[in-house]
């Protein structure tokens, strides 16, 4: 009893310490460009100015500036993330609800989320160099070829599966067991794709369950894109690894500038059509820098459908309500999507797992960490996933409509500190639910609605940059995104019953949620009202300036990248997705950006009448790299 006390206590005390050196971090960055006043050794004009330094927008700036010929400015509202801390797996849900996150909240959902305080979704999204690739979960998952194919048959000339396999292939560097799939796989891009360093043995009793109900455990990022798999993650050595990493901390170009704390409030265009430039803020001064060549807009499915809206570009009943000038009617901020979850601590165990806070806290751990890259503190959260079918969807024709995410821990095992605060969990909630687990053995089996029918948007406040956007996803406005999350508790119900989960005595968590005491446990309406009050969403919005040709009238930009009707103006992230993939989205945003990148060299190159070329190279860079760290370890 005593030595859990310590333990709490300690965990609390080094939450606190974490939460004040990042805040030192921030104040850091802060003074050293006072002093340093970087601006003063920017240039006013760049080849490309990028705006936002995150998943994407770092590996645009990584091709783009390559060939060191052309200057790249990449401008990031954020800092740079200085500390190898940032790095340690275990760490990253620490850095939620700090200075490096944007702590975006969603409006009250009147259909879902009712287990939240005020029915609010917590969003997190990175504001850091590196973007919310610095706070994700590191989970590598590409989708299914019939995703991509769908883009393609909605006139995306070039996003076929087959089209878009070489630029996944381009950002990859298989460390992991299947590196020799050469077909799906490549070990010559600059992102590690590896296995996970340490996993619990949940795993394989999840794994063999999946065998048990007919799944095959294969890598689902090759051929057989269903199934059951042991998470990939970007990881080397047991550390985090992100487009960051490899194109900005260690092997800048020398043409890029990376200029952090830079707030990017709009685009600058001419004559209607043309974007010319950006204006940003820092450090309350304003600037403007000119791009020769192209405004490439990278700051995600918020940040970027915001700027474009400031300047004038988006729908224009809205815009003239905030008295914006209106520049081009486009729906930017429209067609938002989310995948949602739901299940936390859905699943008691009656044997420990070696994840409480007592294993993470240990010497061993973190000697482990450090001296080896294994251990505990390598654990990005989730360990394993399947991608299925439910029979609401077809098998033969369609992408698969559910995935489950294997944590083998919940929010109640961090007592309360953390965990809870960030995913804006209710009193209510907490107090009778969750709080009562601390101490038991729990797991989380988490279903996720992977083509969710229900759609939302995002809108400006008011024509003030410094004002957040409003975010409306409307969680669970269609029945059948209920029903398919359904499909998926089903599926966990199935798993616990299987030999190899009730070794560890599975079970499910029978303590009715509040709210939903008045239907019985285990009903169908049981679990309808629960996943209306534990909506979670599972981080991955995307879509609101949707990818389709100029006869979609959803569509900003097409199929080039290229936002309708305008020049020299790109957008690269999540926000071009016209439909989410099967999987976390991640590696379709480092996707979406390598093609982007040699799109926007294109449409230069061909403006200009110049030959067009494939980059390659990173090959040797990296085996420099991994020459480097061999020696080190
Ligand atoms: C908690 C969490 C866990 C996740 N886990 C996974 C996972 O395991 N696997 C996976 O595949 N995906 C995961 N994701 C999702 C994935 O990380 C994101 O979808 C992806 O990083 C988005 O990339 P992006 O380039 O579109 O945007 P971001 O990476 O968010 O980059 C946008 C950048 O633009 C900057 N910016 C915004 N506005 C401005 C402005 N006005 N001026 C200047 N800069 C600006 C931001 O600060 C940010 O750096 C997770 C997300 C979260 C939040």
């Amino acid at each position: 009893m005593a030595f859990n006390w310590c333990i709490f206590s300690l965990y609390t005390w080094a939450v606190s310490v974490f939460g004040v050196f990042v805040y030192f971090c921030h104040l850091n960055s802060y003074l050293t460009h006072l002093v340093c006043t970087e601006h003063d050794t920017l240039k006013n004009v760049y080849d490309y100015v990028i705006v936002g330094a995150g998943s994407a927008g770092v590996i645009m700036a990584g091709r783009l500036s390559e060939s060191q010929k052309d200057s790249v400015l990449l401008l990031e509202a954020g800092i740079e993330s200085m500390s190898p801390l940032f790095n340690i797996p275990i760490v990253t849900p620490l850095l939620q609800r700090t200075d490096l996150d944007w702590q975006y909240h969603s409006e009250p959902q009147t259909n879902a989320c009712f287990g939240l305080e005020n029915n609010v979704s917590h969003w997190p999204m990175g504001k850091v160099v590196g973007g919310t690739s610095k706070l994700n979960t590191i989970v590598y998952l590409r989708g299914h070829a019939r995703d991509y194919n769908s883009w393609a048959e909605r006139g995306n000339v070039g996003w076929a599966f087959e089209n878009v396999l070489p630029y996944f292939k381009k950002s990859e560097n298989h460390l992991g067991r299947f590196k020799n799939n050469v077909v799906y796989h490549s070990q010559s891009g600059p992102i590690f794709v590896n296995g996970l360093s340490w996993t619990t043995p949940l795993v394989n009793a999840f794994l063999a369950a999946g065998r048990i109900l007919g799944y095959s455990v294969t890598d689902l990022n090759g051929h057989q894109q269903t199934g059951f798999m042991e998470a990939q993650v970007n990881s080397l050595h047991g550390s985090r690894w992100s487009p960051e990493d490899s194109f900005i901390k260690h092997y800048p170009s020398p043409t890029l500038t990376v200029a952090s704390n830079s707030v990017v409030e709009k685009v600058l265009i001419k004559d209607g059509y043309e974007a010319y430039g950006v204006q940003y803020r820092k450090f309350g001064k304003k600037y403007k820098v000119r791009a020769k060549k192209a405004v490439i807009m990278s700051a995600g499915v918020v940040g970027t459908p915001k700027i474009l809206m400031l300047s004038g570009i988006g729908p224009e009943k809205h815009l003239r309500s905030h008295g914006i000038p209106v520049i081009l009617n486009l729906p930017v901020g429209k067609h938002l999507q989310d995948h949602v979850t739901t299940g936390l601590d859905l699943v008691l165990l009656n044997r420990s797992l070696p994840l409480s806070l007592g294993a993470v806290a240990s010497p061993v751990s973190f000697f482990k960490y450090f001296l080896f890259g294994q251990g505990p503190w390598t654990f990005p959260g989730c360990e394993a996933l399947a991608v299925v079918h439910t029979n609401l969807s077809d098998g033969e024709t369609e992408p698969p409509d559910l995935q489950l995410m294997v944590l083998p821990t919940g929010i109640s095992s961090d007592g309360g500190v953390h965990l809870r605060k960030a995913l804006g969990i209710s009193d209510k909630l907490w107090n009778e639910y969750f709080s009562p687990l601390y101490g038991q053995h729990v797991a989380s089996l988490m279903p996720v609605l992977l083509h969710p029918k229900s759609m939302g948007e995002i809108l400006l406040r008011s024509s003030n940059p410094e004002e957040p956007p409003l975010i409306q996803p409307n969680y669970l406005t269609h029945p059948r995104d209920v029903e398919t999350l359904y499909h998926g508790i089903e599926l966990v119900k199935k798993l616990l019953r299987t030999k190899p989960m009730q070794e560890f005595g599975a079970r499910l968590n029978d303590k009715p949620l509040p709210g939903c005491e008045s239907f019985p446990f285990d009903s169908k309406k049981y679990w309808e009202c629960y996943i209306r009050h534990l909506t979670l969403t599972s981080y991955h919005p995307a879509g609101t300036c949707k990818m389709g040709p100029k006869s979609d009238f959803g569509a900003v930009v097409n199929s080039n990248l290229m936002v309708h009707n305008t020049h020299r103006l790109f957008v690269v992230d999540a926000s071009v997705m016209p439909s989410l993939p099967s999987a976390n989205i991640n590696a379709a945003v480092m996707m979406i950006a390598e093609k982007g990148a040699e799109m926007v060299q294109m449409h230069w190159n061909m403006l200009h009448g110049k030959s067009t070329r494939r980059s390659l190279g990173w090959k040797s860079v990296v085996e420099e790299y991994q020459a480097s760290r061999m020696c080190l370890s």
